[in-house]
């Protein structure tokens, strides 16, 4: 059968409930869940979804149309589980936040096609001003096009935390919350917390730590953001919602206050491990998932270099390195990673897959790296019984590849290796 679709970006993506019943006939599919790529499967797709899977030739019998894949590598749609869709283009401390809206937005929905294109079918929004909830909202209308977006909204932090501009005066950067929303003490943050899950977020991003990322490893020094009280007081608001929560974390203390206040995913974790090995226990301890974005570290880096600041590039660059060891630790210890990069249009866009190179060169294997863009994202973002594997009942979210990325995985870097992208319901 010639399949329908639709030409975004350079990909085709074929949206799967306007094909009616079908069989995907597979030669290579890796399911999202396993170590290794199973063989001569076929995929019966109805409605937006996955319906069964079972051996080639067994729904033979339906008189339905086959669409042949036996040539390709079929997979689950990607999940990234870290990025902001701000629509921002530069570093520039004032251009950054003064640019038109209108404008941002418009970026920001480029951003989200070039997520489709590049094999993105989920990605997780976690505020910074991000146009998440607007685009979201925008797709299940059917007005843009871009990948299932769960966002945060905004993100939380307290006054003179990561999440203020102190550059401008206080009652400017309160008031339009121009970078996050600025709450103290556990009624402030709990009613902040209330307020946008009333406007529809999906979770909850806070902050529990502050300070630069390309500082020397030996001697990083982070401030707390949010005290224990406070930090508890979002959780438990968000857990009794129904909701998890995400926080930026960087440095031991603000690792240590995320896990006691009960955050469910750790977002960067740069820290000294060497000096603070017993942290990784206790992320075992309390059931956390690590989202490790190796990306943003590294991107830091390219842009001091772009700037002349070797020294400074090269301080980023032996982060990502000693990050990439506590990430593999953390890995082989046994908690689960999701891929995540930070992506927030700064450093350009179309990038998400760098990660799984940054990933594969820390020593994780390609299974890993995709089950971390497969069943384990699909997990941290509460989506496990709708993406994230090919399994009957999920959603008809598939790459198509014309690689395999278990031999490989830096050829989900280029878009010429997707040969489709599938969007379920
Ligand atoms: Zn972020």
């Amino acid at each position: 059968m010639n399949i329908t679709y639709d030409t975004i970006r350079g990909s085709r993506i074929v949206t799967a409930k306007d094909q009616g019943a079908l069989i995907l006939r597979t030669g290579t599919v890796y399911d999202g869940i396993g170590r290794e790529a199973s063989h001569d499967l076929d995929l019966l797709l109805d409605g937006g979804k996955i319906v069964q899977v079972a051996p080639r030739g067994s729904f033979d019998g339906k008189g339905l149309p086959v669409w042949d894949c036996s040539d390709k590598f079929v997979m689950p749609g990607l999940i990234e589980a870290h990025l902001h869709m701000s629509g921002m283009h530069t570093q520039e401390p004032y251009r950054r936040y003064f640019e038109n809206n209108d404008v941002r937005l418009i970026r920001a929905l480029g951003h989200a096609e070039e997520l489709l294109a590049h094999g993105y079918t989920t990605v997780r929004e976690l505020g910074a001003k991000g146009r998440g909830i607007g685009i979201r909202e925008g797709i299940g209308k059917g007005l843009c096009r871009g990948p299932r977006i769960l966002t945060s909204i905004e993100f939380l932090s307290p006054t003179g935390g990561h999440g203020d501009w102190p550059i401008l005066p206080y009652d400017f950067v309160k008031e339009t919350s121009m970078r996050s929303v600025l709450v103290d003490g556990p009624d402030q943050c709990v009613y902040a917390v209330r307020r946008l899950l009333r406007e529809g977020a999906d979770l909850v991003k806070i902050v529990t730590a502050t300070g630069n990322m390309g500082q020397p490893y030996d001697n990083m020094k982070f401030r707390a953001c949010f005290n224990l009280k406070e930090i508890r007081a979002m959780s438990d608001e968000a857990h009794e919602q129904g909701k998890k929560i995400a926080a930026h974390v960087v440095g031991d203390v603000g690792l240590r206050n995320a896990l006691d206040g009960g955050i469910d995913t750790i977002e960067h974790c740069l820290f000294n491990f060497e000096k603070n090995p017993e942290l990784l226990e206790k992320m075992l301890e309390k059931k956390v998932t690590l989202v490790p974005t190796l990306s943003i570290i590294k991107w830091f880096g390219e842009y001091e270099e772009k700037n002349g600041n070797q020294a400074a590039a090269d301080r980023f660059y032996h982060n990502v390195e000693k990050h990439g060891e506590f990430v593999k630790a953390a890995w082989e210890a046994g908690v689960p990673i999701a891929c995540g990069t930070d992506e927030n249009g700064m450093h350009g866009t179309g990038r998400c897959p760098e990660e799984y190179v940054s990933l594969a060169k820390a020593g994780l294997p390609n299974y890993a790296i995709l089950q971390g863009a497969n069943s384990v994202a699909a997990k941290t973002l509460d989506l496990q019984d709708k993406t994230g594997s090919l399994e009957a009942g999920k959603s008809a979210d598939i790459l198509v590849l014309n690689k395999n990325p278990l031999e490989d995985i830096s050829i989900l870097r280029s878009k010429e290796n997707i040969a489709y992208v599938v969007q379920g319901v």
